[in-house]
């Protein structure tokens, strides 16, 4: 039986490790820390009962794409809850800017901006399951969708700032620049619009689900699928040389490019070791889980019943904050990302005691305590907040590198989403995920297409390695199961 190691359980190590195992390998992941999941982790971090997400809490890109369709998690128990709203945006003095999942009710909320919204949005969205197909994958193809995909990538290639210009009201532009800000780069540079272009459109398509009960029930539902394929998770196993491990054909790397240099050694070639330590990391983030005694008592009345919580004032306050921290400064009212996960699904709560997930976008490998900064900026919104804090848990950048090494200087998008790094991870290559030597793959969120706990870095590099090993593959009982059609099958 072919045999292959997955190093690394984040999503797109488990994915790497279903899809393969679908096809008929004998396939053991192992993870250095002792839960598996990497950034689909959950734990009760700050009270018993109450439920955080570590890392990833919404999942708009995971619903419907390629692996989704095949692996088919709820089968395994996987389910999805949505918000009533999916972002909003407050701003001063009660004022703000929320998105529904329908583009028509989103924009009759935002009045005279509201046409502009659906006009750009709207054939966005009805459009979108086709250009996920071509932008959930190497840049490098013959697109299946040209058009759709080029009307996409007049927004996403913009600048942010210049998208921006679309609208005229304080409440449509920071509404924009709120889901902008997910990609750390500044605001003025080419395609920092992508990113936001992307989630914008995909919360109108999908909306920004929560996985039920936890992000950790995605990692669940994978391992079960997983292991009834045959394949095994081995958590405490930290891998520091490809010398550690036992004899296999195919070696997945859910690592960061330099790691995965470190752990390949000699058997890459020199080229490829070069690229891989060219490949440039992004901001940071700074994290606070809080429990909040009665929820956030947000001014801006739709924050109140919104999944996602942009904290941070007009799009030109993100715009000066995104371009600081990419300067290496701290702003004094950073980007605050805020997450009330529990409003679709209250099971995470301890009665009237409810998890918040918040991080502040920081400089990289920020060294001060965020904390207060992040507080300030939610009190601004939500006056009263500070008292109704009961508990508390707090990471900085060091931490969550620590935690998880992926996250280099706390970079939680896996590398910078520079212009050339969106197009071309991580290094320049027909196909990014071979690290050049038979064999040896990488398959983490620095490959195509990117962050997010969608798995398909994984389940794409895993079909590299699939066409790699040729005709020995056979394809199991599994992979008969509905799969959707993808090039190269
Ligand atoms: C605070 C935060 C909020 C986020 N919010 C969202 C969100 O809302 N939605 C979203 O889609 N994404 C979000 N993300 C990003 C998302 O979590 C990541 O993009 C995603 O988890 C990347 O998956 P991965 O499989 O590439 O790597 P990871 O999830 O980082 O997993 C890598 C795994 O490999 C293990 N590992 C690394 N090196 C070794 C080694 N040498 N030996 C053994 N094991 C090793 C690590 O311990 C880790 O478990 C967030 C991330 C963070 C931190």
């Amino acid at each position: 039986m072919t045999k292959a190691i997955v190093v690394g359980s984040g999503p797109n190590g488990l994915a790497a490790a279903v899809t393969l195992a679908r096809r008929g390998l004998d396939v053991t992941v192992l993870e250095a820390a002792d839960t598996p999941g990497g950034g689909t982790r959950s734990a009760e971090l700050t009270l018993p009962g109450v439920l955080h997400d570590e890392c990833s809490g919404f999942h708009p890109l995971a619903l419907d794409n390629a692996f989704a369709g095949e692996a088919d998690l709820s089968r395994y128990g996987l389910e999805w809850l949505w918000p009533e709203i999916q972002y909003a945006h407050p701003l001063d003095h009660g004022a703000g800017a929320a998105a529904w999942q329908d583009v028509a009710t989103t924009a009759r909320h935002l009045f005279d901006d509201g046409d502009t919204w659906a006009k750009v949005f709207g054939p966005l969205a009805r459009n979108f399951p086709d250009t996920t197909d071509d932008f959930l994958r190497p840049m490098l193809h013959v697109p299946e969708h040209l058009f759709k995909l080029a009307h996409f990538g007049g927004f996403a290639g913009m600048p942010a700032a210049l998208v921006a210009q679309l609208w005229k009201t304080p409440e449509a532009r920071a509404l924009f620049g709120g889901v902008a800000a997910h990609a750390f780069r500044p605001l003025t540079t080419l395609a920092s619009s992508a990113i936001g272009v992307a989630l914008g459109t995909a919360a109108h398509a999908y909306g920004w689900p929560v996985a039920k009960g936890g992000s950790q029930a995605i990692a669940t539902a994978t391992i079960a699928a997983l292991e009834g394929l045959g394949g095994r998770v081995e958590t405490g196993v930290q891998v520091r040389s490809l010398a550690d491990l036992p004899d296999a054909e195919v070696i997945m790397l859910d690592t960061g490019p330099a790691a995965a240099a470190d752990i390949a050694g000699d058997r890459l070639p020199p080229r490829v070791r070069r690229g891989l330590r060219r490949f440039r990391h992004g901001p940071g983030a700074f994290v606070v889980n809080f429990a909040v005694e009665g929820g956030i008592p947000w001014e801006y009345q739709q924050a109140r019943a919104a999944g996602t919580v942009h904290v941070a004032g007009t799009f030109e306050e993100i715009a000066a904050a995104e371009r600081q921290i990419n300067q290496g400064v701290m702003p004094e009212r950073p980007f605050v990302l805020l997450g009330q996960q529990y409003l679709a699904d209250p099971g995470r709560s301890a009665g009237d005691v409810h998890p918040i997930d918040a991080y502040a976008h920081v400089p990289a490998g920020y060294e001060g305590d965020a904390t207060e900064a992040i507080e300030e900026q939610i009190e601004r919104f939500a006056p009263g907040f500070r008292e109704r804090i009961v508990g508390r848990h707090v990471r900085s950048t060091a931490e969550l590198e620590g935690k998880n090494p992926n996250y280099v200087g706390g970079d939680i998008v896996t590398g910078a989403n520079s212009a050339f790094q969106l197009l071309l991870r991580p290094r320049v290559s027909v196909d990014p995920y071979s690290l050049g030597a038979p064999g040896l793959f990488l398959c983490s969120a620095a490959t195509p297409p990117g962050a997010g706990a969608h798995g398909m870095c994984g389940y794409n590099a895993a079909r590299s390695a699939l066409a790699q090993l040729g005709e020995e593959v056979q394809l199991g009982e599994e992979a008969r199961v509905g799969p959707r059609t993808v090039d190269g099958d």
